[in-house]
């Protein structure tokens, strides 16, 4: 049995070492350093493109709770992460130089995997292809992807509009409706009046613009104009726009108010609304001064940041089974960015799940169970999985995906509470699964 993987960044490698641990054959696949990505600089394995920060390690904190997760799992990137940490502090932060140099030793001197360092454009023989070219995957390949998958389900830019918890919003200051009358139950509303609508336009337009990475990402397509762009060619063009009135009228009310924001549902449990067409270029900063000065959005806490930048991702919800397989070709996986998940663990997490499908598949020639929703893992791999609406957008995580607690708990405590639920079904869930395929 063999496994081509295409990418060796941060899902790939740690793909590549986990199968190479059950001691199956890998061929890993790098165009590295013969042709770089608009954001690489070296030729190693698992390179960190940015900020040498994989997040918090607290337990109150969902990216804590993932990490956690991927230690019970036995993340070897995550072990490598803690060898390499120049901080013990809250947050895990590595040297970036030497987390990539053991990963790309490890990589080489493992008998159990071959590297092939050239640029893939098209699925390479092999009983078992994973997909893990990344954010930035190559042109050609791309292409190649687009015939697979369809035009429409390859996106090359993401516009992502701020999403925020729902236990942190004030519902008494908004109201359910759709403006179309179809779905009144998915859509919050926010009315302003005029005076508020005015201020809150001018602080978009004095708010301060994050300065991207890559000189592409700041050009964006007029479709999904940043709203702080649409701020500044005049006073009522958000109005007229994304915070149009028409059809929403307060119940009760035969007024429509002079602006409205809308929040709509973002999951099954609606834990999480995302700020309808409020794509953003803003600072975090300013992103939260700016949002939380509508009504009933005072205490606000994000889930996911508004961003827009250049990044391949699939329409996963609808080309991909609950296993991250394409649907229409079983044999190839796909892994990192390239679903629709956001940042560096997450990209770890996806190689390391598809590894032990894949493990699992040929020790047992069968899949594991789904990973509980109670999990980070499952809740993650269900959101992109089953995203429900068309315009599917990458996700990281966030204790808003996870299965709702039914108890008088909330903030900080209930975040305790799902995270050592996640461990213990995480753990439950490897010892039902993972214990007798190596
Ligand atoms: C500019 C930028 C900055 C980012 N900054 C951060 C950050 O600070 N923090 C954070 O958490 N996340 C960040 N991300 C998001 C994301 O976490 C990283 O991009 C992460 O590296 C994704 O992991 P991956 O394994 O999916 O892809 P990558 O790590 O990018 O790996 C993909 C690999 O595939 C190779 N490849 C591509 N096409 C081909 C091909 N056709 N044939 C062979 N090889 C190919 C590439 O060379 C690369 O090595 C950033 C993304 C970008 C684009």
């Amino acid at each position: 049995m063999k496994v081509a993987i295409i990418g060796g960044g941060l899902a790939g490698s740690e793909c590549a070492l986990n199968l190479a641990r059950a001691s199956i054959d890998v061929v890993l696949y790098e165009m590295r350093p013969e042709k770089l990505t608009p954001a690489h600089r070296t030729g190693h394995f698992a390179e960190l493109v940015c900020s040498n920060s994989l997040k918090s390690t607290e337990l109150h904190n969902a990216h804590g709770v993932l990490k956690r997760e991927m230690e019970i799992l036995d993340s070897i990137l995550l072990e490598f992460a803690k060898l390499t940490a120049i901080s013990s502090g809250r947050a895990l932060v590595v040297d970036r130089e030497m987390f990539s140099a053991k990963v790309s030793e490890l990589i080489s001197s493992s008998p159990k995997i071959e590297v092939v360092r050239n640029e893939v454009t098209e699925f390479p023989e092999a009983d078992y292809v994973v997909v893990a070219t990344g954010p930035l995957t190559s042109g050609s390949f791309a292409d190649y992807l687009k015939k697979i998958v369809g035009d429409r389900f390859l996106n090359f830019y993401d516009a992502v509009a701020p999403v925020i918890y729902s236990e942190s919003i004030n519902l008494s200051k908004m109201y359910f409706k759709d403006r179309h009358g179809m779905d009144d139950s998915i859509y919050l509303n926010i009315p302003l009046n005029k005076e508020d609508y005015l201020q809150f336009v001018e602080a978009l337009r004095k708010a301060e613009i994050y300065e991207p990475h890559l000189r592409e990402d700041k050009d964006y397509f007029e479709a999904c104009l940043p709203i702080e762009v649409m701020a500044k060619r005049g006073d009522d063009t958000l109005r007229c726009g994304p915070m149009r009135p028409d059809g929403l009228n307060p119940p009760g009310e035969n007024r429509e108010p002079y602006a409205v924001v809308q929040l709509r549902a973002e999951n099954r449990e609606r834990t999480l609304y995302s700020l309808v067409g409020f794509q953003t270029q803003l600072k975090i900063v300013e992103q939260e001064k700016v949002f939380r000065m509508l009504p009933g959005m005072e205490k606000a806490e994000f889930a996911v940041y508004g961003k827009i930048h250049r990044n391949t991702y699939l329409n996963s919800p609808k080309i991909l089974d609950n296993y991250l397989r394409l649907n229409s070709m079983d044999r190839v996986f796909f892994a990192g960015q390239l679903v629709g998940t956001e940042g560096y663990v997450e990209a770890i997490w996806g190689g390391l799940l598809v590894s032990y499908f894949i493990i699992h598949l040929i020790r047992k020639k069968s899949l594991p169970e789904l990973p509980p929703l109670t999990t980070m893992t499952g809740a993650l791999l269900d959101y992109i999985t089953h995203y429900p609406y068309e315009d599917f957008k990458p996700m990281n995580a966030n204790f808003g995906i996870i299965s709702q607690v039914h108890f008088r708990i909330k903030g900080r405590d209930r975040r305790i509470y799902k995270a050592q639920r996640a461990l213990r079904d995480i753990a439950l869930w490897k010892e039902r699964n993972l214990s007798e395929i190596f």
